[in-house]
């Protein structure tokens, strides 16, 4: 017998706010391998914990369901006996973490493999990796000091799969870490950094959380505390 629709509504409530609370729990203190060649405003504002529209609990959910699809990669990866580690942190160090979804071996060579899942729509259209997943997969690449890696994406709709072969890239890992290293001087002397130059069109500024707050902040450099104590005069 189906739900009243009262009912339904409860339970739905529920969901959303296991999902909302869970993601106001999340506060930032290092950066992650996902911040690489990120708006450096965005880093900035998530580590100062600055006001940010909240995520709907459908997009947190769906995040949830990209995770499960992983897993059930990972499971044929692992059936296929192709698995040397799965779910593995970086080598500590002092910038960055970060955990690739598997190490895997073929042809006698280790690969590092990051599976990424999206919708029918980006799926058709997709035919060269991603920059952000490339900056990602470089990084794992470069601090598991393996030379090859794959992208594999997966269409979440019909679970058609594309691959990607990255080969490791040096002066772009150099590169990803020097912006991170400068992100962390602006986050040590509470300076918020510039925008980035396509504002407002790129497609970060679309998806920004932060996107209210950095039309008020202006295109150059200020000080974080005098922002925040004029926002917070404005609430
Ligand atoms: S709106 Fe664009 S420039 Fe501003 S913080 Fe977000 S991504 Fe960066």
């Amino acid at each position: 017998m189906p739900l009243s629709g009262k009912k339904d509504k409860m339970l739905k409530e529920l969901i959303d706010k296991f999902y909302l609370d869970r993601q106001k729990d999340r506060e930032q203190h290092h950066f992650y391998i996902t911040d690489a060649g990120k708006c450096s405003r965005v880093i900035f504002f998530k580590f100062k914990k600055a006001p940010r529209e909240e995520m709907e609990a459908r997009v947190l959910r769906m995040f949830d369901h990209g995770d499960y699809i992983h897993r059930l990669i990972l499971n044929t990866l692992f059936s296929l006996g192709i698995v040397r580690s799965s779910e593995i942190n970086i080598p500590p160090q002092e910038i960055i973490s970060g955990r690739a979804d598997a190490i895997i071996t073929l042809n006698n060579e280790l690969y590092v493999i990051d599976i990424k899942s999206m919708n029918s729509m980006v799926f058709k259209n997709l035919n060269q990796p991603k920059e952000d997943n490339i900056n990602q997969l470089q990084l794992y690449l470069h601090f598991f000091k393996i030379q090859k890696g794959i992208l594999l994406y997966v269409n979440k709709d019909n679970q058609e799969l594309k691959e990607f072969l990255i080969e490791y890239d040096p002066k772009r890992c150099k590169s990803l870490l020097v912006e991170l290293s400068y992100v962390k001087t602006k986050i040590d002397s509470n300076t918020i950094p510039q925008r980035i130059p396509s504002w407002p069109n790129d497609w970060q500024c679309q998806y920004c959380q932060f996107k209210e707050i950095c039309s008020l902040t202006g295109s150059g450099e200020i000080n974080w505390e005098n922002f925040k104590k004029k926002i917070e005069s404005f609430s």
